[in-house]
């Protein structure tokens, strides 16, 4: 099973999993799917790495 990340959308709180190999350090902006909202992961609310 792929690990994942948590992340909390800065713009509307809505909360989120990425697939930590493509993206928990990548540098490249997440799309919220709640509100489309961009953001880079160190801009998010609250990160949980917990998987
Ligand atoms: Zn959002």
């Amino acid at each position: 099973m792929p690990r994942i990340f948590w992340v909390t959308c800065p713009a509307c709180e809505g909360r989120f999993y990425c697939h930590y190999e493509d993206l928990r350090h990548a540098g490249v902006p997440l799309l919220c799917p709640y509100c489309q909202h961009r953001f880079l992961v160190e801009e998010s609310s609250a990160i949980d790495d917990r998987g």
